[in-house]
């Protein structure tokens, strides 16, 4: 048996990189980025109009002149027009290139026009105004994004405006989720009044879903021939197993046993928590890792945000998470000797600080109140009180937090 440290320790050494490929970028959000992307051009690429109005030399204004000749007007997407008048302006719109032989822009707004001849109706004229300077952001091949960032929605468009129309990812791992327990029949059948439909599975697949990963699913029943025919052609085919169920002291608890006759080393077997206790971790020596959770659905659905998504997020690369924490709002014992992992809502007071209030329902086991609650809240294995005010770690599941 290992304390919660020891076990996200062991689980953290063996993270995974299972390699690289191109996306098309608009199927990399939530992927991360496996190359620094650079721009192919500075940005902006040209010096930028960003008022409507109009585009003449400061020199002619420093002079004196306050009415421009309109010589021409330019549009968003034209080549820049030519002048070569000295107090001759050119009409232009946001998005325009800047021409040459003019360097500062008014806007309509401080502007009389009349019988083609721009008056400048204001004396506060800098000179360059309302000009984005071409590689004012960035210059050409400059970093804009870095390896190991998660693609984000500014990201694709970053990537749409470098025409990096392909983006280098990392690869994600090839991950079987296993249900196993003859009490459990699909979602779509019904269940005799001593069966139960299989949950897990699919919690697992929507949580796994939030890093782009796809796994497979299979179903296994409780009987040691089958468990080890299917589990030794799996541990070929797949980088990661989740298995749930099947690891505790019944007599029809094949997986430990299995596992370990298909040489999978095991890493630990049991942590000091509750709930998921007979948590197994071990690995195959083709690298496969074998991820054995216990079957009730509380006890999975903690093992895989405590345990499996952090090792997730770290074998792709991705910084690591900031710790968030949040203060208990009302007391709570949990004499026994093992870390607690107290359901709990949260909500920030008036200060800012984040509350977590327990959410109990029947205890640890019970899953329906998983759905109303948005984290774990980490109570330590060396303490047996704690009170309003505690501060302690706490781990999210749910979206928005
Ligand atoms: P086990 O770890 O196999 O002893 O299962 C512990 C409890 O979780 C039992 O009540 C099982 O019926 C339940 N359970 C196991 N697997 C699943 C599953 N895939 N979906 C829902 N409940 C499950
Ligand atoms: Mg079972």
């Amino acid at each position: 048996m290992v304390t919660v440290e020891e076990a996200e320790r062991i689980i953290q050494s063996q993270t995974t990189h299972v390699g690289v490929e191109q996306v098309p970028f608009e199927q990399a959000l939530g992927r991360v980025l496996a190359q620094d992307l650079r721009t192919d051009r500075a940005l902006p690429p040209y010096d930028r109009v960003t008022m409507d109005g109009i585009a003449f030399r400061f020199n002619s204004f420093a002079r004196g002149t306050r009415s421009f000749q309109m010589a021409g007007t330019q549009a968003a997407g034209d080549a820049p027009l030519e002048i070569t008048q000295e107090n001759a302006c050119v009409e232009i719109m946001t998005g325009a290139a800047l021409p040459a032989s003019v360097d500062t822009v008014v806007r309509y707004e401080d502007l009389e026009i009349e019988n083609g001849v721009a008056t400048v109706l204001v004396e506060q004229v800098k000179k360059g105004q309302n000009v984005h300077r071409q590689g004012q952001d960035k210059q050409q091949n400059e970093v804009v994004a870095l390896t190991n960032q998660l693609v984000t929605p500014a990201l694709v468009g970053m990537a749409a405006a470098v025409g990096a129309t392909e983006l280098p990812v990392k690869k994600l791992p090839k991950v079987l989720v296993i249900s196993t327990g003859d009490e459990l029949v699909e979602v779509h059948q019904t269940p005799a009044p001593y069966q139960i439909r299989r949950s897990n599975s699919y919690l697992v697949k929507a949580a796994l879903q939030a890093y782009q990963v796809e796994p497979d699913l299979l179903h296994l029943p409780d009987d040691l021939a089958t468990t080890k025919d299917q589990l030794q052609r799996c541990l070929a085919q797949y980088e990661v197993i989740l298995l749930s169920g099947g690891i505790s002291m019944g007599k029809f608890d094949y997986v430990p046993q299995v596992l370990e006759e298909l040489q999978v080393q095991k890493l630990f077997q049991k942590v000091r928590q509750k709930p998921g206790k007979p948590f197994w971790f071990g690995r195959h020596g083709n690298g496969a890792l074998v991820f054995a959770l216990p079957g009730n659905p509380v006890s999975t659905f903690l093992c895989l945000n405590r345990y499996f998504l952090p090792w997730l997020h770290a074998s792709l690369g991705l910084p690591a998470k900031q710790k968030v924490s949040a203060a208990l709002t009302t007391d709570f014992r949990f004499p026994p000797d093992l870390t607690y992992f107290l359901q709990v809502r949260l909500q920030y007071s008036e200060q800012g600080q984040l509350l977590a209030t327990p959410l109990e329902g029947n205890g640890s086991g019970d899953f329906s109140n998983l759905v109303e609650a948005d984290a774990f809240l980490e109570l330590p294995q060396e303490r047996d009180r704690f009170e309003k005010g505690d501060v302690l770690r706490v781990w999210p599941f749910k979206a928005g937090w």
